[in-house]
């Protein structure tokens, strides 16, 4: 099968069947979009949606578990948490609930969102480096796990459970230091990076099993090595370094003290085409090579998977508001930039993303490929998801999709220039070729830009 061409004209892996089928579920919903006026070119019609996928949410959901519970040994407890920040979203939490995912949240606002999505406590897991006092002890009263990051933080505990051995299974967060992945800002197991405590540090390995062994209630051990351009080996070699510890552990308490290994996420996701790759069942095969060990039961098992669920199942349309040539470049302007993009913007090289064409009608647009930037609303010259990509020529009215966008983009809106916070629609065929859309998050209305912006506060700089 021919790879696909991609956003910047290099070849990603060659689309599967599930990615054809998504790219399929896509144009239907696009055009759907349009003739249901979620969208459109229209004075009256709003000028940006966001979209997402629920048949693929659930088919990633399901990729998960499945990989898993196919490599481990039968009757291994498993607990999938998503990792709340790539999408934030009561609907998105409940969705992933159903198939049995839980959640992991680093703020009280994310678990907050978790408690609102009904996600019971076992299947919720605290990670944060910056935990209050308070957030500690709303944790431990809930039952919810929690991964202590530091040294000071386990003194913290300490108080706290001074009185009564703790209801929540309780793990400490390492830092493997195996090194860093392409993208140095979501590189967590680098030998000086601010997450965990760190193995390769004089001492700090035997004073960890000491913390242990003085800890009868610490039962668990977490890493996460990186999110987004950490390569898998790097990510199991984490996973063995976690592995390890917990053996010499448990030989040093005498008795399997730890019994629980949190592995993380971070599971990279292919912004250049629709295949899906890596895959949930690939990552568990290198996990196999590099740490057997981990399948055969003698450890439950913790995954904190954000994006690869999230990211291909988003998807930005936008109206192309005008086009302009400009000192030899053709830029078309659109309503989708840093407020959804904010990284593409900020630091394009790390974050490519795809740009679909389609008219004015929701139809993918066709035509000659001519090089054009494709540019956000926002007040700043570098507001460009895309330059000199190869296109056919846009007009006003046209709309662009922008795919892959499930995580960490519109679900992390960013307020610049007061632009609001889109509709997200959930969508799912209910016929070969029928769209059926629910909201999930309605559009922020400009009273509540002018409400969170202190007009309850108009007078107090005076
Ligand atoms: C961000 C994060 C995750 C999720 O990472 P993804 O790359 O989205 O899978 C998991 N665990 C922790 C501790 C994180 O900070």
């Amino acid at each position: 099968m021919a790879s696909d061409r991609t956003a910047d004209g290099s070849s990603g892996p060659a689309t599967d069947e599930e990615g054809r089928a998504a790219a399929r579920r896509r144009d239907l919903a696009v055009k759907a979009a349009v003739a249901q006026g979620l969208v459109g070119a229209a004075e009256t019609a709003e000028p940006l949606v966001c979209l997402l996928d629920t048949a693929g949410i659930r088919a990633s959901a399901k990729a998960l578990t499945s990989a898993f519970a196919s490599a481990l040994a039968p009757g291994t407890p498993v607990l999938h948490a998503f990792a709340v920040k790539a999408a934030p979203l009561v609907p998105v939490l409940r969705l992933l609930a159903d198939e049995g995912i839980g959640c992991e949240v680093a703020s009280p606002g994310e678990l907050a969102l978790a408690r609102a999505a009904g996600v019971a406590p076992e299947a919720t897991v605290l990670d944060s480096p910056a935990k209050t006092v308070a957030e500690l002890r709303e944790a431990l009263d809930l039952g919810i796990a929690v991964n202590v990051d530091s040294r000071q933080e386990l003194e913290r505990l300490d108080a706290l459970v001074s009185a009564a051995p703790p209801r929540s299974p309780v793990g400490v967060r390492v830092n493997p230091q195996t090194g860093a992945g392409t993208i140095d800002a979501l590189s967590t197991a680098t030998a000086t990076s601010k997450f965990g405590v760190p193995l390769r540090d004089p001492g700090a390995r035997a004073w960890l099993v000491e913390a242990c062994l003085a800890r009868p209630w610490l039962t668990r051990l977490h890493a996460h090595s990186g999110s987004q351009g950490v390569p898998l080996p790097l990510i199991a070699q984490g996973v063995r370094e976690l592995h390890a510890l917990a053996e010499e552990i448990n030989a040093a308490a005498g008795r399997r003290q730890v019994d629980t290994l949190d592995i993380g996420g971070g599971l990279p996701v292919n912004f250049a085409s629709d295949a899906t790759a890596p895959t949930y069942a690939q990552y568990v095969e290198a996990l196999r090579e590099a740490v057997p060990a981990l399948f055969d039961g003698g450890y439950g098992l913790v995954t904190e998977f954000g994006r690869s669920l999230l990211a291909k199942h988003g998807l930005i349309v936008a109206r192309v508001e005008y086009t302009k040539a400009t000192g030899g470049r053709r830029i078309a302007v659109t309503h989708a930039g840093v407020q959804l993009a904010t990284r593409t913007v900020y630091a394009p090289a790390s974050w490519p993303l795809r740009i679909l064409p389609y008219d004015a009608k929701g139809s993918p647009l066709t035509g000659p490929p001519l090089a054009q930037d494709v540019a956000g609303p926002a007040c700043f010259a570098g507001d460009l998801l895309a330059t000199a990509r190869e296109l056919p020529e846009l007009s006003p009215g046209d709309l662009i999709g922008v795919p892959d966008t499930g995580a960490y983009f519109f679900t992390a809106h960013y307020g610049y220039n007061s632009l609001p916070r889109p509709a997200i629609h959930g969508f799912a065929l209910t016929a070969p070729d029928e769209v059926h859309f629910t909201l999930a998050r309605p559009a922020q209305p400009l009273t509540s830009i002018v409400e969170e912006s202190g007009a309850a506060q108009r007078d107090a700089l005076l």
